[in-house]
């Protein structure tokens, strides 16, 4: 089979790639409502309907435990799909990031902190289903950090919500109080 065949879309890829994106964003809106953002947690990820993100992401879709995105990545170089979703979505570090600027990749608001953590556990669990253990966010982050342009006080932040996640669990750490806590400690001056 050609790349053109295997990569087609088809009813099927795309009911299932729907249905991924539908469980995530629901999986993201009940972390959401945990810490405080139920209304950012509703309109997650909505361009991911749009054709530009629905179509290409559909088209690398296989068996929903993977991520089209990297797929897609992999066999074409990049993605269009990704790159209309980071520059509508303010829960990525990558939206912020201006590498003509004088701070190319700032401390982003608490707000788009909390989505951005919220998105990055649904994400995992999504994907790994019966396998997720709650140290899968910290393992994953530790093979990515050095990759990511994030401001420094972000990627330590980061490493500690998925630290602690990692010893005490997603129901202790992922709290508005202690999140606001450990915002205002990583980010101060
Ligand atoms: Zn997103």
């Amino acid at each position: 089979m050609n790349k053109d065949e295997k990569y087609k879309l088809t009813f099927k890829k795309a009911w299932g790639h729907f249905k991924v994106v539908n469980k995530h964003r629901w999986m993201v809106f009940c972390l959401c409502c945990r810490v405080g953002i139920p209304l950012q947690g509703l309109l997650h990820d909505l361009s991911k309907y749009s054709p530009t993100e629905f179509i290409e992401t559909a088209r690398f879709f296989d068996k929903g435990d993977f991520s089209p995105i990297r797929k897609c990545k992999e066999v074409q170089g990049y993605s269009l799909a990704w790159i209309h979703h980071k520059n509508r979505n303010k829960h990525h570090y990558e939206y912020w990031y201006d590498y003509n600027a004088e701070i190319p990749s700032p401390v982003i608001p608490f707000r788009y902190f909390l989505e951005m953590v919220c998105d990055s556990f649904a994400a995992g669990m999504t994907y790994q289903g019966k396998k997720w253990t709650q140290s899968y966010q910290l393992e994953y982050w530790l093979k990515i950090k050095d990759k990511t342009r994030i401001h420094p006080k972000m990627r330590m932040l980061l490493e500690k919500v998925y630290t602690d996640v990692s010893k005490e669990g997603i129901k202790k750490v992922l709290t508005r109080n202690n999140l606001k806590r450990m915002y205002i400690e990583y980010t101060k001056e």
